[in-house]
């Protein structure tokens, strides 16, 4: 979208829907009781008269009756996420091992994967399982997905179950699991090494050597899955001060039109234009439990946070990257932040602080002419006083869970929810990001294929949002020339 806003109307109506998009979530009924104290004088004449998202967020914590409203709420703010059980897991994953005797086995994966989200850490459930409810999830997974024929997949279950812990009567299983699995894969010598150590853990068990002849003798190959994630190059070369984009585009700037791309040559059909990664892109709820969290492929054999059962993973990677980064901000404060009714906007413009170090943000805070994220129209001169209010008290909301969640290390957050100067800073980063995510921020959506190239029956499916710095220089076209 572009950097052109200019019907005001429009601006006001469709603000408030970029900020909460759920009518039942909490935080509208919150915004509007701090602005009914606040009153609409002040927030017309005293605080629509402030110039810069600094003295906005600022004001809010020196006039003393809207502070007292906002701390009055903010100090009961909560964890609030969907925790682990070990007597959900077992339950799955018993109903998971039925369906697997059924040979009804797309079923059983799904439970199967269900088992392993809800899976406390390995030992802190002793009452269940002896506390291996986790590595017997894996297990049990790792044989639906061999059923499935997807070697690959069952491979890293059948080693996630052994790294969580297995009784020690598995052991030979293990390795003729994995035995099997290398042979689906091609990878022979592995598959005879593995057959060699469960042959000997075996010695002497007639019948479950006779078996291992029988694995020896059969055939397995791997469901092999498309790869779709090939990422084109730009056509000819790249442009010289954007490195995403091709040369043949160039940038205008003019009055009232903002930043804007124009073609510098000849496009054609088919050329590709830009290729970037998004500045910040988060996953829409509704797709938590099919889509990867952090890079929103689609799930298969899912691992999960672990701590919370809101959200999954496609690959351990995926999982490391985040729980080491944005999401261990986030990980208690998921369900607060969806029951609040924030729109995805909301959330992204929290992942644009969470998935960086506060040294970095802060920086950020202070280099705004520098950094290439702050020229991105917010249309503030624009925004209506009584849209800015709402906004702030929408980036205060944020702060508070960034204070509860431990992204300031030496706060005295949880007794004091008045911001401190650092924590400030954070909150003024936080109002202009849900101003410009407002105007820049794109749908990502993915190509539903009811069968194998069908290309005219493809839905396109909307499960994310992202910034694309570059990207969102592109002006807004109702009927536009490129394809996303
Ligand atoms: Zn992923
Ligand atoms: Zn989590």
């Amino acid at each position: 979208m572009g950097s052109q806003f200019v019907d005001k109307d429009y601006l006001v109506r469709c603000s408030q829907k970029t900020l909460q998009t759920n009518e039942k979530g909490f935080f509208l009924q919150f915004a509007n009781h701090v602005a009914e104290v606040a009153g609409k004088n002040w927030i017309k004449n005293v605080f629509g008269k402030l110039k810069t998202d600094r003295e906005r967020i600022r004001i809010i914590f020196e006039y003393k009756p809207v502070k007292d409203a906002i701390c009055e709420t903010l100090l009961h703010v909560q964890e609030i996420y969907r925790k682990k059980s070990a007597e959900v897991s077992q339950k799955r994953r018993l109903q998971a091992e039925e369906l697997l005797q059924k040979k009804e086995y797309a079923k059983a994966l799904i439970l199967g994967s269900q088992s392993i989200l809800r899976a406390p850490p390995t030992g802190e459930n002793p009452k269940i399982d002896d506390g291996f409810t986790l590595a017997l999830s894996f297990w049990t997974r790792s044989k639906i997905l061999m059923e499935l024929k997807k070697y690959s997949w069952a491979l890293q279950d059948v080693q996630a179950a052994t790294k969580e812990g297995l009784p020690d009567n598995l052991k030979a299983e293990v390795f003729s699991r994995m035995a099997v699995c290398y042979k689906g894969m091609g990878e022979h010598n592995r598959a005879k090494i593995s057959f060699a150590l469960a042959e000997r853990m075996l010695e002497g068990n007639t019948t479950e050597l006779n078996k291992m002849q029988e694995y020896k003798a059969t055939e397995y190959k791997e469901e092999k899955e498309i790869d779709r994630r090939v990422l084109p190059n730009v056509s000819g070369s790249p442009h010289k001060e954007f490195s995403s984009a091709t040369e043949k585009i160039s940038l205008k700037e003019e009055k009232g039109m903002g930043r804007y791309v124009v073609a510098k040559e000849e496009i054609n059909t088919g050329d590709t234009i830009v290729v970037e990664p998004p500045y910040a892109a988060c996953l829409l709820p509704d797709s938590f439990s099919t889509h990867c969290h952090h890079c929103f492929e689609r799930l298969v054999a899912p691992v999960g946070c672990p701590d919370c059962s809101n959200i999954a993973f496609c690959k351990a990677e995926c999982r490391d990257i985040a729980v080491s980064t944005y999401h261990k901000y986030e990980c208690h404060f998921l369900d607060l932040l969806i029951g609040s009714g924030m729109s995805i906007l909301c959330h992204t413009a929290l992942r644009m602080i969470t998935q960086n170090p506060l040294k970095k943000c802060l920086e950020a805070c202070n280099n705004q002419s520098e950094e290439e994220i702050f020229k991105l129209c917010a249309n503030s001169n624009l925004r209506p006083p009584e849209d800015f209010f709402q906004r702030s008290i929408m980036a205060i909301f944020l702060l508070r869970s960034l204070q509860k969640g431990g992204y300031f290390e030496d706060s005295e957050a949880n007794e004091n929810v008045v911001p401190n100067e650092e924590e400030l800073c954070i909150g003024e980063l936080l109002l202009f990001y849900l101003q410009m995510l407002q105007f820049n921020a794109h749908e990502i959506y993915e190509t539903r294929h009811e069968t194998t190239h069908r290309f005219r029956t493809a839905k396109n499916g909307y499960i994310a949002v992202g910034v694309y710095p570059t990207v969102a220089l592109f002006n807004h076209d109702c009927y536009p020339a490129v394809t996303r």
